[in-house]
């Protein structure tokens, strides 16, 4: 910004023609696909050096809603939306359209003012011709499948022009490590990619001479890699490693590495996000960011405000700030709370937690945002081969087809009288459910009670609820309100889970819990269970071979009936592509 001023006084001093168009400030923004910041830093790379440069991270936080794959799609989509996988839904390299509620960098630069002009000049085409189209049809430049050389070319056009925004793409570094991993064609492509940066900065400092106009240029890059540097995509260290680099002086937010509530991968969160580059170009740019954005990463220039913020899905939310501006928090856009500047973590209490819930803190005018998905598997039912049900924690139900494996259409659904008669006025306290035998259901509640549910009438039977006492589940009574799921076994077998790891085994003939129970939940009693043991909320009968377990933080667990363990590779995440449509809106 100084440099834009002395310029702009200097020509006007010599007494030269005024300049037409004010010193403006424009942007670059390079990616490299798939570069591995320790290569960068080993080899020689002087263009890099050129940059203040820093580690950063990609693929959102491991067991957050926010998770997302270390591989292109995602990682783009983050660094062109500035939020994560829960808000763009760019979750695999196949996705279609990203979410159009968050809209991508092109869209907010048009918004905000249309005579902006861009590029986007990409060698991995989907960026544009699959995640963004709808956001481009403004962009006044755009190229798609060209080389990385064609990229380079292009870009410095654009510059040269005076493009107010230029994203480019350069791909060859993953290209070499999809089909030789690290070594010599790897190692030189990043040399390559280092002399194609070096003569974007060249245009750049160029133009600055020539213009008076002030250019940011950001390098970062969309994952890391495996050991071997043939792969990604997993929640591993060095592939969620990243880079963000910047020719413009940037905050301690990039510069410095911080402590927060999270110090996985050796503390790699205290680096900054991929999330963080949009909110950069568009201060840059002039463009305030605005707290309804919802963008999960703060600004790398400007006045720091709350930053590091993390929400458990129990409402807790914790943070650093070093600002001495108040701390506003919004939960779902309504104001919730001010805090004073020193504040550092607080607990959402409310109870309209359940569902989708973005919190955004704001101070110092540069807000960041995180998006939690408190919605779990409250009760699973299994109703015949071909169809289950699933009752949510936010009091919806999913008829689920297990033939398709997906929800059917039209689903989830409140339950009520139509369609569940009798239950509806217990939706919001189901824990467990099984199907005993043709003709009856049971459901729990939270509370101690429970409600017997005609197959044949399709409805609740008259009298329910009852108190699960010693009369109607001899043995079961004094742990009636610690019932967390149920499952349906083989013969006449039936287990309740606990919510202290423990569970017992009632005998549906005898009517009673068999003797020795509780026992706790652990590697000899259910193989493989044993570290979820007090994280079920649900358990459901699939078939005779396998039964699965929704686990909290929205994770399930197939369990094989048939060798009586958890099946390898489990947990997994309780998501669209598991179970499509289960946890949809
Ligand atoms: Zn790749």
């Amino acid at each position: 910004m100084q440099k834009t001023m002395i310029i702009a006084l200097l020509t006007v001093g010599v007494g030269m023609q005024v300049p037409s168009v004010l010193a403006a400030n424009k942007a670059v923004l390079l990616g490299i696909d798939g570069v591995q910041w320790e290569k960068v830093q080993a080899l020689n790379t002087p263009n890099f050096d050129r940059l203040t440069i820093n580690k950063a991270y990609t693929g959102g936080m491991k067991g957050y809603d926010n998770e997302q794959l270390t591989s292109s799609g995602p990682g783009w989509a983050t660094i062109l939306t500035g939020v994560w996988v829960n808000k763009h839904n760019v979750d695999t390299n196949s996705a279609g359209l990203a979410n159009a509620d968050f809209p991508s960098i092109f869209k907010r630069i048009n918004d905000a003012n249309p005579i902006l002009t861009q590029a986007s000049l990409v060698h991995w085409s989907p960026i544009n011709t699959q995640f963004f189209t709808q956001d481009i049809t403004n962009v006044e430049r755009v190229e798609s499948g060209i080389s990385d050389a064609d990229v380079t070319s292009a870009t410095m056009s654009e510059i040269n022009k005076g493009t107010d925004f230029v994203f480019a793409h350069l791909d060859d570094p993953d290209h070499h490590g999809h089909s030789t991993c690290f070594g010599s064609a790897y190692n030189k492509s990043i040399i390559t990619a280092d002399q194609q940066l070096g003569e974007i900065l060249d245009a750049i400092e160029a133009a600055e001479k020539q213009s008076g106009d002030n250019w940011l240029l950001m390098v970062t890059t969309d994952h890391g890699r495996d050991s071997l540097g043939c792969g990604h995509g997993a929640q591993k260290l060095n592939q969620k490693t990243i880079f963000i680099g910047s020719n413009e002086p940037v905050n301690a937010e990039l510069t410095e590495k911080s402590v927060g509530a999270n110090n996985d991968f050796s503390g790699l969160y205290g680096y900054a996000a991929q999330t963080s580059i949009v909110p950069t170009l568009l201060t840059h740019l002039g463009i305030k960011v605005e707290q309804e954005w919802k963008l999960d990463g703060p600004s790398l220039i400007g006045e720091l405000g709350v930053r590091k913020l993390v929400a458990s899905t129990d409402g807790y939310l914790q943070w650093i700030n070093e600002s001495d501006d108040d701390i506003r928090i919004y939960r779902n856009d309504i104001l919730v709370d001010v805090l004073p500047a020193q504040n550092n973590s607080w607990q959402d209490n409310a109870n309209t937690r359940l569902g989708t819930v973005d919190y955004v803190l704001a101070s110092n005018a540069n807000p960041v945002a995180f998006r939690n998905n408190v919605m779990d598997v409250n009760a699973g039912l299994s109703w015949s081969l071909s169809r289950g049900y699933f009752f949510r924690s936010d009091t919806q139900y999913v008829r689920y087809n297990k033939v398709l494996d997906k929800a059917e259409d039209g689903y989830p659904r409140a339950v009520n009288e139509g369609n569940w008669p009798g239950l509806s006025a217990y939706s919001e306290n189901l824990v467990a459910s099984f199907h005993k035998d043709s003709d009856t259901a049971y459901f729990f509640t939270h509370d101690g009670q429970y409600l017997s549910y005609d197959l044949n009438t399709d409805s609740v039977r008259d009298g329910y609820p009852k108190a699960v006492d010693a009369t109607t589940w001899s043995g079961l009574e004094a742990y009636a309100d610690s019932i967390v799921a149920t499952l349906r076994w083989k013969g006449n077998k039936v287990y309740f889970f606990l919510d202290d790891g423990n569970y017992l085994r009632y005998d549906l003939v005898n009517d009673s819990v068999d003797s020795g129970y509780p026992k706790p939940i652990n590697d000899s009693t259910w193989p493989g269970l044993g570290t979820y043991a007090q994280q079920i909320t649900a358990a459901i009968h699939w078939d005779d071979t396998r039964a699965y377990f929704f686990l909290d933080g929205q994770r399930y667990i197939r369990y094989s009936i048939t060798s009586d363990r958890v099946d390898s590779g489990y947990p997994k995440p309780t998501n669209d592509s598991s179970w499509p449509g289960l946890l949809g809106m």
